[in-house]
């Protein structure tokens, strides 16, 4: 009789995510009773980039959903730098506010990093300032990006104690790739980046007990790139024909991950499906990351 063959466990990120988001409801309700507080949460839309409006709308239900004050600025596709900038600063000095999300990529005659540049970091729910980079790099507390947290919550959920696991990140964009580099670090691994530079992918990644995808590259990680029994965290979020011709031919696509799923499926003992996986963990994390803003606007223990 032939042994089955081994299959990793899948890391189901609606489960986290729900739990999640769960808690931050049962905490915004505490903040209200407790305090009258009412975390409050702005979303910037800028144009009309349709990836971009199902993600904010996305942003806008959940924070409702979880008894937040949510509220979503729409500007048009022609609005100006100076027009952004002092919706910004508006926010900003808004008390009833407690993150502010510019939804990125802002059109191409539009500024991000002036944009983020006065960004109140202590609003920055989505951890993309220097200030904020600059707290995660230096250890300190800070609102960290969103996705990168949702990794580490995926990444505690199953593998337990990182303390030493050897991780390799491969990707160094500031919204995922390093931050989540950071995170591993300051959860005591010893930790890889990779890139398009580096030599010899297969045998880098293939030291990790710990492997994180972010690369944009759909089914880029193969099987035999994984340490047998290593934890793999797909971000990748990658749009590519479906594999039936018929399906193809209609133009139809489908999202698939950095990793090649079945083929780590063999090899992984723990890996994210993608979708399904991480992408699920942002807007929870993104609305816990708000409640941490407005308890430490009120002067409330984190
Ligand atoms: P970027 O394009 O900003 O960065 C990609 C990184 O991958 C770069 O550092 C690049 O290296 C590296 N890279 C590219 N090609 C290779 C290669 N052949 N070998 C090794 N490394 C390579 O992407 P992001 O970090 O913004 O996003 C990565 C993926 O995650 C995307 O699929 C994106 O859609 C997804 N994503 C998902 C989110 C979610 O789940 N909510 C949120 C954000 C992103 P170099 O620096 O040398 O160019």
């Amino acid at each position: 009789m032939t042994e089955p063959a081994a299959q990793a466990q899948i890391i189901d990120g609606k489960v986290y995510a729900e739990r999640l988001r769960g808690q931050v409801s049962e905490e915004v309700a505490q903040l209200k009773a407790d305090h009258g507080l009412t975390p409050g949460l702005a979303v910037v839309l800028v144009g009309d980039d349709p990836a971009s409006q199902i993600y904010v709308r996305s942003k806008g239900e959940h924070s409702k959903a979880v008894g937040m004050h949510s509220v979503t600025h729409r500007l048009p596709e022609a609005t100006t730098q100076d027009e952004l900038e002092a919706l910004v600063r508006a926010l900003n000095a808004d008390p009833a506010i407690h993150g502010i999300l510019v939804q990125l990529p802002l059109p191409k005659h539009l500024d991000e990093k002036a944009v983020l540049a006065i960004l109140d970091p202590d609003k920055d729910v989505d951890g993309l300032t220097m200030v904020n980079a600059g707290r995660l790099a230096s250890g300190l507390p800070g609102l960290y990006p969103c996705t990168p947290a949702g990794c580490m919550i995926l990444l505690r959920e199953t593998v337990g104690d990182l303390t030493g696991k050897r991780a390799v990140v491969v990707g160094r964009s500031m919204l995922v790739g390093r931050p989540v580099a950071q995170l591993l670090l300051q959860a005591d691994c010893t930790v890889t980046i990779a890139h398009s530079r580096t030599q010899d992918l297969p045998a880098v990644c293939r030291e990790a007990d710990i492997l994180v995808a972010a690369v944009g590259r759909p089914r880029m990680i193969r099987g035999d790139w994984i340490k047998p029994g290593a934890a793999v965290i797909d971000v990748g979020i990658n749009r590519v024909p479906f594999d039936d011709p018929i399906k193809a031919a209609e133009g139809r696509t489908k999202v698939v991950g950095d990793v090649n799923f079945k083929e780590a499926l063999k090899v992984a003992g723990w890996i994210t499906p993608a979708p399904g996986g991480v992408g699920l963990m942002t807007v929870a994390v993104l609305l816990a990351n708000t409640v941490s803003a407005a308890k430490r606007a009120a002067g409330l223990e984190i």
